[in-house]
This record gives structure tokens, C-alpha cells and sequence, in this order.
């Protein structure tokens, strides 16, 4: 038995599992024409799984101020935000991002992943309880194991169970974090979080929400579920990230914990790797004020995200339950999802194709997210294409 064996496993599991020369986990995009239209396999294909809920990708300010912080800046910073890497376009992100929140404290990662194993494991640590929502993201468990705190979950955005493990704890919850997310990354479904936070005040928790997908989506001004919900004076902890409605990479923290400024000095994904480039930065504070000063952006989404959920939901399909920018259709099998993923693509459709464990429950999905760049054209075709190949697949 060596190291690699479970590697080979791997491949067989795919061997079984994938027809040759088909790998819907392995596609390249050898070109991209725009926030909603690239080309794969040498054809021309809408993008309907991408996350860039408001189309910023190609966004003309965002390109200027990038094109602009590159020239003037360099390619990268080449240091931790601890050492070298800390210049003051991060500085100013993070202060416009508090003011963006109404937070006195804002911290900006390199991702939205070792944002959640940064702030999580700085926070908790052994003989502290994470009490976390069973679907929540493979950064969020592995943050949790790195934390050396207890784990307990509850079942996906059921309160009464959340109720029932805190109320066990007794005492210990002065010391528990509650964790959930705005909106769930796969089946599109968002968080009870005015009950999450009732919850969190009657037993005397914390809580951290992952607005990765809600913000720029949900709330009056975009900052995400907390603001939606009315309830971001109870909220702890917001994380978040710039790889989907900032359209770039990166992540952030913020809070009113005065706290949170403390976090720099212990938290190895931020002591121990390097800093966002400075155009990356340049890019997301410009996005930071399209959030702003667009809100029809949103209004543009959210009336992309329902033509094509009430689309689907006509065709009979079996869909996440809340309509919104990320709209899965759950498919009985593996088979019939990878058939129907590769149908939508040779007609020219890009949808992220998910198979258990990613997705919850055993399911199969076909996960699309929508933009508000899409034109109501591209969703209208989308949903053609769906209708004629639905009796393949439907469950
Ligand atoms: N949290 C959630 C809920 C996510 O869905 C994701 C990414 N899909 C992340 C964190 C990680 O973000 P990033 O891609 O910026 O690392």
C-alpha cells in the first residue's frame, strides 16, 4: 500500500462514472467573450454557472481601475498581508467595506475559503462549540476541524433542531459560534436568519453568516441576507468574498467586535500567504461601488433569476426550493444528470453539473446560476433547450 492508492481509487470511481473523454469537473473555457458567453470544445456556449450574479466580470470601470492599479502597482504584492503585502489599496477596501456594512471593523483574505479557515479558527478554538448548518461549504468544515473546537451540526435550516443542540449545551453556548450562510451555494435556498438570530440572543451565542452568495443579491442596498432579514445588529460576523458578485478573487470579514483587528496576528491564512494583487483590489473596490451606486443591477437579476425559475418550474422540473440567482434542478441519478449536463452543452449551455458529496442529500444537480447580464433572449433559449430534452432526465 503506497500514498497513491487511494489516488488510483479515484480513477476507477471516475472510469465507472464517466463515459471517455467526457469531464464535465476538468472543462476549460478557451475563450471568454464576455460576462455570459465564452466558447468551449471549440463552440460557442452561454454561461449559465459562473456566480457573476452582477455580470462585473466585464464591467468597463472595474477593467479601467484594474489596467489602471497594474501600471501603476506591478502584477502582485508577493507577501503576506502580515509582511510586504499589505498596501494601501487593501487598507482603503477595508475601510470602505466597513463603511459599506456600517461595521467599525472590516479584514480582507486572499479567497472566501481561507477567509472562512482564517476567521473561524481564530475565533474558536478547543473547549469552544461550532454549531453549524449541514449544508454549509467544505471551507466552513474544514475550518471548523482546523479549530480544534467541538462540532455540531444541525439539520440544513431547521430550527427547531438548532434550537434543540443549543438548549444542550447549557452554559457552554457563551462560548458557541453558530455558523450559516445567506444563500446555500447549491440547491439556491437562503437561511432563516431572523430565527438563527432570535436563537442566538435567547441562548447568549454568536453568530457568523457566509454572504458569499448573497451579497450584491439580497438586501435594499446589496449588502446580503443580514440586511434582508433585518437583523445585522445581531450578527457577529460577516464573511464574505469577491470571486462572485465582485466578480474577482479575494475575501472579508466584518464585525463590531473591535476584536476582529486582532484577528491579523493569529490567523494563519492571513499571516501565511500572499495578499490579493493590487488590480485585484483596484477591480473590487470599483465593483464595491457599482454595488452601490446600480442597485438595478440587482432589480436586472432578480428578474433573470425568476423568468428562469418560473421557466423551470412550468417545465415540471424539480428545483431548489426558493426562486433566486442560483436556480438547481435535481436530477435522479448520475447518469441522468451527466447526460442531460452534456446535451445542454453540445446546444450551447454551460451549467455546473454536481454530484453527491457537493451536493446535499444524494442528489445529482444541475446547478445554474444566473447574471444580471443575461439577456432575456439567453434565458428564453435556455429554457427551449430544457423543454425538449426534459422526458431524458426528468425524475
Ligand atoms: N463560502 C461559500 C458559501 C462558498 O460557496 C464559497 C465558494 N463557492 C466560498 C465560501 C469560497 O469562496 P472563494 O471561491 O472566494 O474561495
Amino acid at each position: 500500500m503506497g500514498i497513491l492508492d487511494k489516488l488510483n481509487a479515484i480513477a476507477t470511481t471516475r472510469q465507472t462514472l464517466l463515459p471517455e473523454g467526457v469531464d464535465p469537473f476538468n472543462v476549460v473555457i478557451e475563450k471568454i467573450y464576455s460576462s455570459t458567453e465564452g466558447s468551449i470544445a471549440g463552440q460557442k456556449v452561454i454561461l449559465a454557472g459562473t456566480n457573476n450574479y452582477l455580470g462585473l466580470t466585464f464591467d468597463q470601470q472595474c477593467i479601467e481601475a484594474a489596467q489602471e492599479s497594474l501600471s501603476k502597482e506591478g502584477t502582485g504584492t508577493t507577501g503576506s498581508r502580515m509582511a510586504n503585502g499589505t498596501f494601501s489599496g487593501h487598507r482603503d477596501l477595508e475601510q470602505e467595506l466597513a463603511l459599506f456594512y456600517g461595521c467599525s471593523n472590516a479584514i480582507v483574505f486572499s479567497t472566501g475559503f481561507v477567509t472562512n479557515l482564517g476567521m473561524i479558527s481564530a475565533l474558536t478554538g478547543p473547549g469552544d462549540v461550532i454549531v453549524l448548518d449541514a449544508d454549509s461549504h467544505a471551507s466552513i468544515y474544514d475550518a471548523c476541524k482546523m479549530s480544534g473546537a467541538e462540532m455540531i451540526r444541525f439539520r440544513h435550516n431547521n430550527m427547531v433542531d438548532l434550537e434543540k443542540k443549543l438548549k444542550r449545551l447549557g452554559p457552554r453556548t457563551a462560548k458557541t459560534l453558530i455558523i450559516v450562510e445567506g444563500i446555500y451555494s447549491m440547491l439556491g435556498d437562503c437561511a432563516p436568519l431572523a430565527e438563527v438570530a432570535a436563537l442566538k440572543q435567547k441562548y447568549g451565542a454568536w453568530v457568523m453568516v457566509d454572504e458569499a452568495h448573497s451579497m450584491g443579491v439580497l438586501g435594499d442596498h446589496g449588502r446580503g441576507m443580514a440586511e434582508a432579514a433585518g437583523v445585522e445588529q445581531e450578527v457577529d460576523f460577516i464573511v464574505g468574498t469577491f470571486s462572485k458578485s465582485l466578480g474577482a478573487i479575494g475575501g472579508y470579514c466584518v464585525s463590531n467586535h473591535p476584536e476582529l483587528d486582532l484577528v491579523r496576528y493569529v490567523s494563519r491564512s492571513y499571516v501565511f500567504t500572499a495578499s490579493p494583487s493590487p488590480s485585484t483590489i483596484a477591480s473590487v473596490r470599483q465593483a464595491l461601488r457599482v454595488v452601490q451606486s446600480k442597485p438595478q443591477l440587482r432589480t436586472k437579476l432578480w428578474e433573470n433569476a425568476d423568468r428562469l425559475y418560473q421557466g423551470l418550474e412550468k417545465l415540471g422540473l424539480e428545483l431548489g426550493p426558493d426562486p433566486g440567482p442560483i436556480v438547481a434542478i435535481r436530477v435522479a441519478t448520475r447518469e441522468k444528470a451527466l447526460f442531460a449536463w452534456k446535451s445542454l452543452l453540445d446546444q450551447g449551455i454551460y451549467v455546473n453539473l454536481v454530484f453527491p458529496p457537493a451536493a446535499p442529500a444524494g442528489m445529482s444537480l444541475l446547478r445554474c446560476s444566473i447574471s444580471a447580464a443575461h439577456t432575456a433572449e439567453q434565458i428564453d433559449y435556455i429554457l427551449k433547450v430544457f423543454s425538449e430534452m426534459q422526458d431524458s432526465f426528468s425524475n
